[in-house]
């Protein structure tokens, strides 16, 4: 059995031939990246099995580029994009397994991860229930690792499915595998940066209540209740609150969510720092490597909240997010403004920030 949006359809009910990719020249990209940059690609071309992707790889001439997204939400496109652009628009969940402690739940790579995560929750099924409201699709989860309010991705994924464009078969791999760590994956190391088209993500979701509230606003939420009693969706509708009164939803404000890295500092640096900014305890949590210091606070220091440059804007409640108020921004204004931030990061705290948000 298939799920479509809380739906049961039959598997031999689903699309299975190369027919069914959708083929666009000279494609407006603009609906395709939540920064809602006026961009174009070459070629866009849209599957809905993961037969297509051998064929469509097959198709593009040697020496044209070509690229995947999902929702586009972690992309500033610099500029439009001569090649082929790939989506996967393979959509379900599937129950791989069932026990009463855990089901194992494969859903297609296209599937806009929050209706998987709407559709845990109504289902009374817990583990993805804190990712609710991060936008994107289920094959970009498994990439970036996404994570919020105390839980990644990666706690709860088993297995990736995926074609290798390499060796040219379709290979599954474990989740010890993935090389997961905060925002990162194997997926994005230089090595095999694009050599894997995701096509399905198995999560090991559970009927068995574990709400993981450690994060301060949620426990403050959540203080005066019975944990026993808490259903996945009354996390679900908390976080989803938590992240309304911060973040920018990308209708109303199209941005691509923490456009910076947190750096890590060594020792000799965060105590410079704090001598220099004796007012106030800088934030940090320590980390293997050194000292993490959140760059929405560095950056807050600098002046940026709210402040906007030309038609590119830093968010006046999250100034790690920059923003296209009113979708005027080029994408000259938001790597204008990113890199003033820097600068000015850099001149008062001697750190350089790293963009998060992956520049095509
Ligand atoms: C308002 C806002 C809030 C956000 N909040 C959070 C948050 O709380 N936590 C968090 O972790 N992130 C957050 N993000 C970032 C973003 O939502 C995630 O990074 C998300 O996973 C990106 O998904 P996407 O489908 O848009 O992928 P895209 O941005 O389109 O692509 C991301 C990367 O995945 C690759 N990719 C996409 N699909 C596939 C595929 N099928 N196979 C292989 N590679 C693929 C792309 O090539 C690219 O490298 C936020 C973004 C916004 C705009």
């Amino acid at each position: 059995m298939i799920f479509m949006h809380g739906q049961c359809v039959h598997a031999d009910s689903m699309p299975t031939t190369a027919d069914m990719i959708t083929t666009t020249d000279n494609y407006d990209l603009t609906p395709r990246n939540t920064f809602a940059m006026k961009v174009k690609c070459g070629v866009f071309m849209e599957y809905t099995v993961a037969d297509d992707i051998p064929f469509i790889l097959s198709s593009i001439r040697e020496g044209i580029e070509h690229m995947h997204i999902g929702a586009g939400s972690n992309i500033l496109f610099t500029s439009d994009y001569p090649g082929v652009v790939m989506h996967s628009a393979i959509k379900g969940f599937e129950i791989i397994s069932e026990s009463p402690r855990e089901l194992i739940v494969r859903a297609g790579a296209g599937e806009v991860m929050d209706d998987f995560i709407r559709w845990a929750c109504d289902h009374e099924l817990w583990g993805i229930e804190n990712l609710s409201g991060i936008p994107g699709e289920v094959g970009a989860s498994a990439v970036q690792n996404v994570g919020a309010y105390g839980v990644e991705a990666c706690d709860t994924i088993v297995a990736v499915h995926a074609y290798d464009s390499v060796e040219r078969e379709f290979v599954t791999i474990p989740v010890e595998d993935c090389d997961y760590g905060y925002r990162d994956s194997l997926f994005k190391q230089p090595d095999f940066k694009g050599r894997y088209i995701i096509h399905a993500v198995d999560y090991r979701l559970s009927p068995i209540p574990n709400p993981q509230i450690s994060y301060p606003a949620l426990k403050n939420m959540f203080k005066d209740c019975d944990l026993c009693s808490l259903t996945p969706n009354d996390i679900r509708k908390a976080v989803i609150n938590i992240r309304d009164s911060k973040l920018p939803n990308p209708i109303d404000a199209p941005s691509a969510g923490s456009f910076f890295k947190n750096p890590v500092v060594s020792e000799k640096i965060f105590s410079d720092i704090c001598n220099r900014e004796p007012d106030v305890t800088v934030p940090h949590y320590e980390v293997k490597e050194g000292y993490k210091i959140p760059a929405a606070w560095l950056i807050d220091r600098c002046g940026w909240k709210g402040r906007k440059e030309g038609n590119a804007a830093v968010w006046h409640l999250q100034p790690l997010v920059i923003v296209n108020p009113d979708r005027k921004a080029t994408p000259k204004d938001i790597i204008d403004l990113e890199n003033r931030i820097i600068c000015s990061v850099r001149e008062r705290f001697g750190i350089t920030l790293h963009p998060e948000v992956e520049h095509i």
